[in-house]
């Protein structure tokens, strides 16, 4: 069975480029029936912290890309990576190295000073440990192939060829016995059983490294997939100045998961014309065939846009509760029960303009604001003598409608502006001044509904007095 694995090292920040290759596995894992994976390649103890781990579970169950099974950590797996650089050093696919820190350094002067790439240069691969002084530090070296080729199929560039002449015996031990990155990966993702890795194409040249340990140890290569890096919009390197980088920032500005998640899908993968694919579609058509190879830009006009199609999809009481959340804490607001309630009664109207939660929040804001309201240097201006004199005339009649439902303010409205000879908009807009403090909100009638005769009365009352 194909069993795929998303392999994070723990940095603090879960970045869109690698929550894109935790998608990736995880489509590819389940459209074949297979297992998705979870590493933590904490092996640097001094960068990973509990808290970064915690960003990882936390983006990832967010994104809706729970591994099949407990998350390994790389850290705990030292002796396993020992125990392998041991055996193939006893197998002699490996040896012990003597050099010091001063020799290596000389030996990469030497090698760039005659025209050649600064590597080592096979000194003890081939001399007797005996040679070196008693208890001397050593590392251990793969033996790797000096003559031949070492070849790639991968999935998605294509064949890729590098001679084995062009890599020298990289170390898989270091002198204080700790495991390298590229070793613990072969040997992790070997006892993991992984079929199949799909990660970043920064990756692809460690590909070969790892296929020389592979093949020392006479083990199966999984089939490798090297995913086009996400850059900005202008091509660049993706950096801050672009805006959003991670899965947190994403949440924060107000993404939804289904959004993000068909965007990064997107992004580097096509099926025919699709473009708004929930998680069952993109299980059903996803395969490695659809990924290109040449880089993506990443686009946040055409982000914002799928977040806003999500947006109007999403279920009321999801989005109500979301926005309270985002709204709990600002100054002015109370968020209790009735004010949730309020927010996903309008709610339909809410998200017909919203891009983001966070617009959402903002519109919502004044559903939770206590009397009396600021108004908006529009709004107040729009509260004239004559419009107040107007809209408590109004209220007197909202008093005795009922029942106080959407159907029945949009009656009554309509009957008192025509008895007043006015537009609709001459009575809405100050209304609307008077219960929200801005000039925009959903329908008047559907507004003061959500907010309830009790509100509405004591808001026209401050305002209009
Ligand atoms: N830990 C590596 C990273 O975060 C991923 C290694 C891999 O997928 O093989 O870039």
């Amino acid at each position: 069975t194909v069993r795929t694995r998303f392999a994070p090292s723990p940095t603090g920040l879960l970045h869109i480029g690698n929550a894109r290759a935790a998608l990736f596995n995880f489509l590819f894992a389940r459209h074949h029936g297979g297992q998705f994976l979870l590493r933590i390649e904490d092996t640097d103890r001094e960068r990973s912290t509990q808290q970064a781990v915690d960003v990882i579970f936390d983006g990832l169950r967010w994104m809706g890309l729970d591994p099949d099974e407990a998350p390994v950590f790389q850290s705990t797996r030292q002796p396993r990576h020992t125990e392998v650089a041991l055996e193939l050093l006893a197998r002699g696919h490996a040896y012990k190295c003597f050099c010091t820190a001063e020799e290596l350094k000389q030996m990469r002067e030497q090698a760039v000073a005659e025209g050649r790439a600064p590597r080592y240069n096979g000194y003890w691969r081939d001399r007797d440990p005996s040679e070196a002084p008693a208890g001397a530090p050593f590392t251990i070296r793969l033996r790797a192939p000096q003559d031949g080729d070492t070849v790639v199929d991968d999935l998605v560039q294509g064949t890729v060829t590098v001679n084995n002449a062009e890599m020298d015996d990289m170390i898989i031990l270091r002198t204080d016995g700790t495991p390298t990155y590229l070793h613990a990966v072969v040997v992790d993702d070997h006892d993991m059983a992984i079929t199949h890795v799909i990660r970043g194409d920064d990756h692809l040249t460690n590909t070969f490294r790892q296929s020389q340990i592979y093949a020392a140890m006479g083990w199966e290569r999984p089939r490798f997939a090297h995913l086009p890096l996400i850059h900005g919009p202008d091509g660049a390197k993706l950096s801050k100045r672009h805006g959003a980088q991670s899965v947190v920032e994403f949440r924060e500005q107000g993404f939804l998961p289904e959004a993000l998640n068909n965007y990064l899908l997107r992004l580097g993968w096509g099926h025919g014309d699709a473009e708004i694919l929930g998680r069952d579609e993109q299980i059903r058509l996803f395969d490695l065939d659809g990924v290109g190879r040449s880089p993506s830009r990443m686009d946040y006009v055409k982000l914002t846009h799928l977040n806003g199609v999500w947006l109007r999809q999403a279920d009321d009481g999801r989005l109500a509760a979301d926005v309270a959340d985002r709204l709990r804490g600002r100054e002015g607001i109370a968020i209790d029960d009735a004010t949730v309630e309020r927010i996903r009664f309008l709610m339909p109207g809410l998200k017909e303009r919203a891009k983001t939660l966070a617009d959402l929040a903002d519109s919502a804001a004044f559903l939770a604001r206590s009397v009396p309201l600021s108004f908006e240097p529009k709004a107040e201006a729009l509260l004239t003598e004559e419009n107040r004199d107007m809209l408590r005339r109004f209220a007197a009649e909202l008093s005795v409608i009922e029942p106080f439902t959407a159907e029945e303010i949009d009656g009554a409205f309509r009957r008192f502006t025509e008895r007043e000879g006015k537009k609709l908009g001459q009575v809405a807009q100050p209304l609307r001044a008077a219960v929200t403090g801005s000039t925009m909100s959903p329908g008047i009638d559907a507004t003061l509904a959500a907010l309830g005769r009790d509100e509405v009365m004591a808001r026209i009352g401050a305002a209009a007095t």
